[in-house]
């Protein structure tokens, strides 16, 4: 076995991803920025395609391009440009772009106009109460009617209308309703203005799951496809945790009473004792502020992290066990052998299991398994 590796199972990207369309029952897109939420972008995406995926969403216009590279022809959305981001490539690649204000729409036209080939696929982003990205009510006209011109143009279609919720993971916050209620408003100053949209979309994963009235034309499924609960607790669907974090045991000590462990001397053996050291840290992207509180499995055993969490390495309290060197170590994975979850780090953090699993770095290698087809790609 490596020193530290990510392990990523497509047959459980694939049945959330099933799982979650046949809940939703609408056109699904999995959301597969940020390197797939750590799990590889490119590999999600072929698993997601695989189980029914319509669409692929990205924030940037690289990792849309990085996805089209890899030969995927589906539909892909993204939403985050920036005024210095080349948009031809990306009209060119049949790539449906986020506009948020006039200003992007004339961008758009410019680079429509050097790429040639017309009319491209723009959706338009409304903000409902994020106060992020898109357009405000108050700008939304404008937007508009920038758009419809754009169509008569032969520039674009405006293929989608769509928001983002700032509380879905709390179902039965009013925020909730009150931006249904913008987006249904925004939806009707559209076609008022003569706006045809293909797809109307709001829903993350919290949303899709808990909020059926959110769901319209497609849902924008993250974190539940990688198997992490959006709204931890609520289990409304059953879903597969689909990245381990693996290491290998590399030593194992006897201590006496008083031996303080780790930077700072944090925390002190009460008694006499076996450490063991897991050779990754926060260069890894695992939290030093994750201890105290978090722990791995070994042998079969939780096992607590102890003390400080340095760069490369941390120790944790084997309470007399002596394990060989070598053995497994897992922080996190799906708990089927009873090792901790994502969810139960990202408590131990004082996060949310999104940041857990997407901000792994470093020397960490990642393989991708199929534990239903026992293969390794
Ligand atoms: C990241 C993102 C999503 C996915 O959210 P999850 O909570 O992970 O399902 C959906 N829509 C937009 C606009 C996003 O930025």
């Amino acid at each position: 076995m490596t020193r530290a590796e990510i392990v990523v199972d497509l047959a459980a990207i694939r049945r959330n991803v099933a799982t979650l369309k046949a809940m939703a029952g609408v056109a699904m897109m999995t959301v597969v920025k940020a390197d797939g939420y750590g799990h590889g972008m490119l590999e999600s995406a072929r698993a997601a395609r695989e189980a029914g995926a319509d669409w692929l969403g990205v924030a940037t216009l690289d990792e849309a391009l990085a996805l089209r590279a890899t030969g995927d022809t589906g539909r892909m959305l993204c939403w985050l440009t920036v005024p210095a981001d080349d948009l031809a490539p990306v009209l060119a690649a049949d790539i449906d772009v986020t506009a948020y204000t006039v200003a992007e729409l004339d961008r758009i036209a410019e680079a429509a106009a050097r790429a040639g080939g017309a009319p491209y696929r723009v959706q338009l982003k409304v903000d409902t109460g994020l106060s992020r990205g898109g357009a405000t009510l108050a700008e939304w006209p404008d937007v508009v009617a920038r758009a419809r011109a754009g169509e008569q143009a032969g520039t674009w279609r405006i293929t989608g209308i769509w928001s983002h919720f700032a509380s879905s993971e709390v179902p039965d916050d009013p925020a909730n309703d009150e931006q249904e209620k913008v987006f249904e408003e925004a939806l009707a100053i559209a076609a008022d203005g003569g706006l045809e949209p293909e797809v109307r979309h709001l829903a993350n994963s919290a949303a899709a799951i808990l909020r059926p009235s959110s769901r319209y034309d497609l849902v924008r499924c993250g974190i539940a496809s990688y198997g992490l609960d959006p709204a931890p607790g609520l289990h409304q669907v059953e879903l597969i945790p689909a990245m381990t974090v693996r290491a290998e045991l590399a030593l194992v000590k006897h201590v006496e009473a008083g031996a303080a462990v780790s930077y700072g001397r944090r925390w002190t053996a009460a008694e006499p004792t076996t450490l063991g050291l897991v050779p990754i840290g926060y260069a890894e992207g695992v939290a030093r502020r994750a201890s105290p509180g978090a722990e791995v499995l070994i042998e079969g055993s939780r096992r607590p992290i102890r003390g400080t969490i340095c760069m490369d390495q941390f120790v944790v309290d084997l309470g007399g066990d002596t394990p060989a060197p070598g053995s497994e170590v897992l922080l996190w994975g799906p708990g089927t052998r009873g090792e901790p979850t994502a969810e139960e780090w990202a408590q131990a953090t004082g996060t949310i299991s999104y940041e857990i699993v997407t901000r792994l770095g470093g020397r960490l290698s990642r393989r991708h398994i199929d534990s239903q087809r026992e293969t390794e790609r």
